[in-house]
């Protein structure tokens, strides 16, 4: 979320000094006239904070400033201090009055962005546009805001490439970031006041990191990030919350649906990343995949079949409540979810090789070595795209 260049947007809640917050103050109406000596201290009743609360969430999630809901309350009839508006405003929405200043949420950002360029092509003067978006939105622009907009300086996407899910183009690179996270990757919202949407693998194989972290990037359109060395695992993560979205944990298969079979050489792609994450190839040349998610699994096996590949499973590996040793924490666990697996027919095992393969360099030549063994290879290996 860095690196974001926001247009102005004109709010009313500019210039208000904020001061220190006094928790003790809560709840407790203050009078604003400053003659409140000797004044009843009163608490608010359940139904002033039921009001106050849905009052905030929605008028704030349309962009208005704590000031504003407070003078709203007011006239309501409910009796609430401005600095009890304030506080809550701020818990709810810390990032309005911190990092990003009084800048609008980004999708509705991007909303107005898209309503303005649309008036503009019908031939309206940026004093109507204005008058136009506050009837639709009730939010009022900066002249200046339209005038940038309109004239193409500036932007609601500035320094995000890719505000939301939608603006994610398909692709193999996006298949196989997909496959990795379905896998052993993580997609999880960091906790606290400024939660980032963090989207990373720790995996032992260099190669491997270094693939993940290329396709990031590209998918991205950022520089890709470093793979950083962990307890002797390669950790690459990036911030992204477009991906958080698409790729949060239980999977949506719905939702990833569209970007994995998109087309053959996505669907590869997609298979690709999650046998590197999740697949192991033994010396005897049988594949596997193994993951928590039977019904992840069950998709899985869908595109393999596609592919011509056949499968069988998903079987039941491990059971719940088996102890497993953890080598880097030196302890003991019991596993808290039945662990399923995916086998590739033998007959299949070529096709699968042909069609998918790894890019983990040890699995690759490991399943080589059985095809081998058993002359089914020749001089020359084929090439992956990926
Ligand atoms: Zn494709």
């Amino acid at each position: 979320m860095s690196g974001e260049s926001c247009p102005r947007v004109a709010e009313p809640v500019a210039g208000q000094g904020t001061g220190g917050l006094n928790p003790g103050l809560l709840n407790e109406p203050e009078d604003q006239t400053g003659k409140g000596l000797g004044r009843v201290r009163q608490r608010m009743t359940p139904e002033e904070k039921k009001k106050l609360m849905d009052v905030l969430k929605r008028e704030a999630l349309r962009g208005l400033g704590y000031v504003r809901i407070w003078r709203m309350l007011r006239k309501d009839g409910v009796n609430v201090s401005r600095r009890t508006v304030e506080y809550w405003y701020r818990k709810f929405f810390p990032e309005r009055l911190g990092r990003r200043g009084k800048y609008l949420p980004r999708e509705l950002r991007i909303t107005l962005y898209e309503e303005v360029l649309r008036l503009r092509r019908q031939g309206l003067g940026y004093k109507k546009i204005r008058r136009r978006i506050k009837e639709l939105y009730d939010i009022t622009l900066a002249p200046a805001v339209i005038v940038d907009w309109c004239r193409g300086i500036h932007t609601p996407y500035g320094g995000i490439r890719i505000p939301t899910v939608d603006y994610l183009k398909p692709s193999p690179e996006l298949a196989y970031v997909i496959g990795v996270v379905c896998g052993d990757g993580s997609a999880v919202k960091t906790r606290g006041r400024s939660g980032e949407y963090v989207i990373g693998s720790q995996v032992k194989d260099r190669e491997f990191s270094e693939r993940f972290a290329e396709c990031l990037g590209r998918i991205l359109n950022r520089s890709p990030p470093t793979p950083i060395l962990v307890r002797g695992k390669f950790q690459v993560c990036v911030r992204s919350r477009t991906l958080y979205q698409l790729l949060r944990k239980p999977i949506d298969i719905n939702r990833i649906k569209n970007f994995t079979e998109h087309c053959e050489d996505c669907m590869r792609s997609f298979l690709k990343g999650f046998f590197d994450s999740e697949g192991s190839v033994s010396k005897e040349g049988e594949i596997r995949c193994d993951n928590s998610d039977k019904q992840l699994l069950n998709y899985v096996k869908t595109l393999l079949n596609r592919l011509c590949i056949d499968v069988t499973g998903p079987h039941l590996g491990v059971k719940k409540d088996t102890p497993i040793f953890n080598k880097d924490m030196q302890r003991i666990y019991m596993r808290k979810k039945e662990v399923y697996y995916l086998n590739i027919r033998a007959p299949y095992r070529l096709k699968y090789y042909e069609l998918v393969g790894f890019s983990i360099r040890k699995k690759q030549q490991r399943m080589e070595n059985y095809f081998r063994r058993r002359g089914l290879l020749g001089g020359r290996l084929p090439d992956h795209p990926l």
